[in-house]
């Protein structure tokens, strides 16, 4: 590690945000937490946690106080539900959010501010087929994306580099591609498929049924938090201004994915397809010829290999809490 910084980390309750927090700690930094609520399966590793609604202008001033770098990591956000049922509340809440977060942080003289923006930019008539061509940055325009929170989120991406433009601040965006892991959230309504399928499978029987929203040919990459951490780290390192994706680009559709966690869990189960459910776009995947351009690297964790992980967790979770199998039907994206 080259010095030791003091570094803000928002959503440090949630689940990228807690797994950045005990990274940075692990690397010799300086830390605060910044959430409106504390991690819920673990203590927060960071030196200074602090509830704040950074909603409001003024938590955002306190939050950004004698501080290095701001990784902004705070959001109203879920899976597939959650996004496509609450488009005015996730909006308005994530453009004060990042609008206040951005103006403190230059006030508060911040050197670096990292935006953790999301595939859901990419424009939706891009991504009509399961087999489509890989997402390259520029495909997020002509702009097309997911109502309310992949607009909200491209024009906070836009704030960055207007902040830079005006004011030589210095931003950087990066665009998550689904990420999974353990420590996240798998029941409530805003979990996400890989920890939504692995909760479903888990509760299931042997020789049972699993629920799946849509046809389940829809296809998606999924990146291990432990690689997410590391990219988010070197990105903030680099020079790179523009927006860079970041995630994995080997595509599965969510049927091979549930037929993945089954195998992992040593079970079998008929699955049960609901055409009524939301399902997101048809296809998406990301190239990642930028980020190896930009970092020198790219995600490494199989997906088998961080499944099986993140699928021992959620059961051993699932069984501590003696959660019945009435309570599986809940799923995102
Ligand atoms: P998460 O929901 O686990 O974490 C977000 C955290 O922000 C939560 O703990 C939440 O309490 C906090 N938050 C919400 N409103 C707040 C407010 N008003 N003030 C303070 N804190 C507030 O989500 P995550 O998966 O850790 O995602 C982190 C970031 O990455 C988010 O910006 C999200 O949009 C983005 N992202 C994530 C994924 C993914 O696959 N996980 C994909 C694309 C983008």
């Amino acid at each position: 590690m080259a010095t030791k910084s003091r570094i803000l980390v928002t959503g440090a309750g949630g689940f990228i945000g807690h797994h950045l927090v005990k990274r940075l700690k692990a690397d010799g930094h300086w830390v605060r937490g910044v959430d409106v609520k504390h991690p819920e399966y673990e203590q927060s590793a960071a030196d200074d946690f602090r509830i704040l609604d950074l909603r409001l202008r003024e938590n955002c001033q306190e939050a950004t106080r004698a501080i290095d770098q701001v990784y902004n990591l705070a959001a109203d956000m879920g899976g597939i539900g959650y996004i496509t049922s609450f488009l005015a509340e996730i909006s308005k809440n994530n453009i004060l959010i990042n609008a206040h977060m951005l103006e403190a942080a230059k006030q508060n003289d911040v050197k670096k501010f990292l935006f953790s923006s999301s595939a859901c930019v990419y424009a939706q008539y891009k991504q009509k087929s399961p087999d489509l061509v890989p997402l390259k940055e520029e495909d997020a325009y002509p702009a097309d994306p997911e109502p309310g929170y992949g607009w909200e989120k491209l024009f906070a991406e836009e704030l960055c580099r207007y902040y830079y433009h005006d004011y030589k601040f210095e931003t950087r965006i990066v665009r998550f591609h689904n990420v999974y892991g353990p420590l996240g959230t798998y029941d409530g309504g805003k979990e996400k498929s890989p920890a939504a399928i692995s909760r479903k499978v888990a509760l299931a029987a042997d020789g049972g049924k699993i629920d799946i929203w849509g046809d389940g040919h829809q296809t998606r990459s999924y990146m291990y938090v432990d690689d997410c951490v590391e990219g988010l780290i070197r990105l903030m390192a680099s020079e790179h201004r523009e927006a860079l994706n970041l995630g994995t680009d080997e595509m599965v559709s969510i049927n091979h994915l549930v037929d993945m966690i089954c195998k992992i869990a040593g079970k079998k189960l008929a699955k049960v397809h609901d055409l009524n459910k939301p399902q997101g776009v048809r296809g998406r995947n990301s190239d990642n010829t930028l980020l190896r351009k930009v970092l020198g690297w790219e995600p490494a964790m199989p997906l088998e290999k961080g499944l099986g992980i993140t699928y021992k967790w959620i059961a051993s979770e699932l069984k501590k809490k003696k959660v019945s199998p009435e309570l599986a039907e809940v799923a995102g994206d």
